[in-house]
């Protein structure tokens, strides 16, 4: 079976979010299911750089305002198909906007052309591959179904949300321009309260509709999650699954990792003090015994960050230390700066995106803290649970679905991987830090929860196994559109 796989993010490529890990892995993890998946994706400049040998398979005369070819090229073991379109793509800045955080205006035609360019590969632009099914995450990618519903090309369509918060909103006055028919600018077609929605057009033409959780599946057909499209999740919730995601088990293993100070196992967890020492230097924490809980985030409002700055001073006295890595509001970047100012010695705060750090706060930090209002799947918790750090989690999407709280029934069954709050509630979150001291002070207790977590399967295969199955399912003729 053929998949083409389309984002605008792919890891080791390009990467903003959890979006780009997933793009990345999926690839691997179902070639052991009989699925052969090749990506789309646009060639900003980082991309371009990095691909190998290139075959030019289609050309555009113009592609929403300029020359542009879909080329099939390799890199960084994957195969890929990257809309080459400089009129769109080579700019400075960033994937989706210019340095001072202003999106790009024509963000609109930018990923209009990853949606044109999907489906001109579903109808055959490259002979040697015609996918069986077009793969679309998130808004960027999901005009895809729009063009292949109103095409003569029969190919089944999954739409995958990485994150209902980003839907690919625009005025209607750019519709004319996508050059989709007239009927398509209907209320069950792409017009969406008046504008234009991407993610909305994508959930109405969809075969099927994925998200990256059972949990964050059954959230987003309420109005408290449903960011508006709640409704149109209920009429279409027979084609809704909820998918976890895995994590890359290679590049996240603590008994190879080469971005450890010292690298441990399950049968080793002592080994994680070198990590510990060096988190501790790299933070400016006093190295004592008392617990160290990170933070590997955006800071946002949807990550809690608010509510940690809040909390912050409790959380101190409750008696652990912090470690916070992240980027994003600078309001949150200053509040969180600011706190740890107070702290000398008991917390820490590095601005920026590191992957190397954020690899030796897994190896060595006690915990991670992932306060999220909503989080579609999370995936710091996963890399928690492979590392021994243990995760503390807000009860929401995801994160509910992934930590088994060290309640009193888990923990005497044995069964505990973390602990669970309220989410939104800087109180429970609070609590759950004073349980988490409480836990680490008994010493086997402990152990035996970063123990637990450590066996949990966090890879792709089951979930691998889950997206072969759907593809089966569409191709079977399940969800023509
Ligand atoms: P989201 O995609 O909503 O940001 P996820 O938990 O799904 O959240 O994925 C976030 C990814 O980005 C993880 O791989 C995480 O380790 C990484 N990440 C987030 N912030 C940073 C940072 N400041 N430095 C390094 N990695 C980060």
């Amino acid at each position: 079976m053929k998949v083409l796989s389309v984002a605008s993010e792919v890891v080791p490529l390009v990467k903003t979010g959890g979006l780009a890990d997933v793009a990345g892995a999926l690839p691997a993890a179902l070639a052991g299911h009989g699925v052969e998946m090749r990506t789309l994706m646009p060639g900003y400049p980082a991309v371009m750089k990095a691909l190998g040998k290139k075959t030019r398979v289609k050309a555009y005369a113009d592609l929403f305002g300029g020359k542009a070819a879909i080329v099939r090229a390799k890199a960084a073991g994957l195969d890929l198909y990257v809309v080459d379109a400089p009129h769109l793509y080579d700019r400075d800045g960033g994937i989706y906007g210019q340095a001072d955080g202003t999106d790009w205006p024509d963000n609109w035609a930018r990923f209009a052309a990853l949606g044109r360019a999907a489906a001109d590969l579903a109808a055959g632009a490259d002979e040697k591959f015609r996918p069986d099914i077009v793969h679309a995450h998130d808004w960027q990618a999901a005009l895809a179904p729009a063009y292949l519903h109103h095409s003569e090309t029969a190919v089944p369509t999954v739409v995958t949300v990485h994150n209902l918060a980003f839907q690919g909103r625009f005025g209607a006055e750019v519709f004319s321009q996508l050059g989709l028919p007239p009927a398509a600018l209907a209320v069950d077609g792409i017009e969406y309260y008046g504008g234009i929605g991407f993610l909305k057009a994508g959930l109405q033409y969809a075969g099927a509709i994925t998200t990256v959780s059972p949990t964050y599946a059954r959230e987003i057909r309420t109005p408290e999650f449903g960011m508006g499209l709640d409704g149109l999740l209920n009429a279409r919730a027979d084609r809704l699954h909820g998918i976890l995601n895995g994590i890359d088990t290679d590049v996240w293993d603590p008994a190879g990792d080469r971005h450890l100070a010292s690298r441990y196992s399950a049968r080793s967890l002592k080994d994680r003090k070198g990590n510990r020492l060096a988190v501790e230097k790299r933070f400016g924490l006093d190295a004592d015994d008392d617990p160290i809980i990170c933070v590997v985030s955006r800071l946002t409002w949807q990550k809690g960050m608010d509510i940690l700055a809040a909390e912050f001073d409790a959380i101190i006295a409750a008696g652990a230390k912090l470690a916070i890595l992240g980027s994003g509001d600078q309001a949150l970047e200053g509040a969180l700066l600011a706190a740890a100012a107070r702290h000398e010695g008991r917390a820490g705060v590095v601005i920026g995106y590191d992957e190397a750090l954020s690899h030796l706060l897994q190896g060595g930090s006690d915990a991670i803290l992932i306060p999220s209002r909503f989080e579609p799947c999370g995936l710091t918790q996963l890399y928690g649970l492979r590392y021994g750090c243990v995760p503390l989690v807000a009860r929401t999407g995801g994160l509910a679905d992934t930590v088994i709280d060290a309640n009193d029934a888990a923990l005497s069954a044995g069964v505990a991987t973390g602990l669970q709050f309220a989410p939104d509630r800087g109180d429970a979150m609070t609590d759950a830090v004073r349980r988490m001291v409480a836990l680490y002070r008994a010493k086997a207790a402990w152990k035996a929860i970063q123990k637990q977590g450590m066996k949990a399967d966090v890879s792709w295969l089951r979930s691998a196994g889950q997206y072969a199955a759907l593809y089966r399912a569409l191709m079977a003729g399940e969800g023509r559109t």
